[in-house]
């Protein structure tokens, strides 16, 4: 099932690409919950992190070193990386997605 993301990821709708290869593309969240708020997404079209295959795992893993590449990239030194898992977490989009927030102090527990 093609969500928002997967036309993000095709050129369908536009988006501010901050990050790409061959495993995912990280572009700006159009509604930033801080000063830097990024979507890092995979190209394989995962719906939920709970439905990450055991072969996903290494794809994961080096998504998650991209995220704090990114995260650096953008002069963060502390940063918040957040996977929504299903709609009662606040996931809206399924397209697994982690979220790299930060550029100001960050509050414990989230909403
Ligand atoms: P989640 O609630 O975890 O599924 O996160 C979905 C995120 O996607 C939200 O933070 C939205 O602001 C963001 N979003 C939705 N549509 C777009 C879009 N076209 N471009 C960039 N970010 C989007």
């Amino acid at each position: 099932m093609s969500t928002i993301f997967g036309r993000i990821l095709n050129g369908e709708i536009p988006a501010t690409r901050v990050w790409e290869d061959e495993d995912g593309v990280a572009f700006r969240d159009v509604n930033p919950q801080a000063p830097t708020h990024i979507l890092l997404i995979p190209r394989k079209p995962i719906a939920r992190l709970s439905e990450m295959a055991a072969e996903d795992a290494p794809l994961i893993g080096r998504l998650m070193h991209a995220a704090t590449q990114i995260a650096a990239q953008e002069g963060l030194t502390d940063a918040r990386y957040v996977i929504n898992d299903g709609a009662g977490a606040g996931q809206t989009v399924f397209h697994l997605h982690i979220h790299i927030i930060g550029g100001r102090d960050l509050g414990w527990p989230p909403g």
